[in-house]
């Protein structure tokens, strides 16, 4: 591993000091650089010694909960990380999951396009097509089928999100 100007980031030094935990001097001891101060220091355990101490800590922070408790604090950064909110390509990432939900959620068949088709096709000017149980909801997930669809005003949409409440109930009867 190396940064721009081809210096090894960790520099690693046979030190010649005695690790703290083993005693050893044979063993390979890190020089690290403060980064706020620019000063170098050494590590005093060596490199086994200090992947050790790192295994421990994490065994006592899970016995403590620790990191449980971090994902139920962090639950939606979580999430959000998982869904590919921070990679580079997130628009691409996140276009492809709302393609693949649609393509799970569609029931192909030709009587089902057809009057999906001309459902979008008859809309009101000035409505939007709204999933009355939409396809990502918190309690249940939706279909994209013609029995699911109604016309809704852009402000009505807005604010029903992916809520599914008695306000918003069809007002269309089913033929
Ligand atoms: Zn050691």
């Amino acid at each position: 591993m190396s940064n721009q100007k081809g210096q090894p980031k960790n520099p690693k030094y046979r030190t010649g000091k005695p690790c703290r935990k083993c005693g050893s001097t044979k063993k390979i001891v890190i020089k690290r650089k403060n980064p706020s101060s620019g000063e170098t220091y050494t590590t005093n355990r060596c490199i086994p010694c200090s992947r050790k101490q790192v295994l421990k800590n994490n065994n006592k922070k899970r016995k403590e909960g620790y990191f449980l408790k971090y994902q139920q604090n962090n639950r939606e950064h979580l999430r959000e990380y998982q869904q590919g909110y921070y990679t580079p390509d997130k628009h691409r990432v996140r276009n492809g999951m709302n393609k693949k939900r649609m393509r799970q959620a569609t029931l192909n068949t030709s009587e089902n396009r057809r009057k999906v088709k001309e459902f979008y096709a008859n809309r009101p000017d000035g409505m939007e097509v709204d999933h009355i149980y939409p396809l990502k909801g918190k309690t249940c997930s939706g279909l994209h089928v013609w029995w699911n669809l109604q016309y809704l005003p852009p402000s009505d949409n807005r604010s029903k999100s992916n809520k599914v409440s008695e306000q918003y109930q069809p007002t269309r009867t089913l033929s």
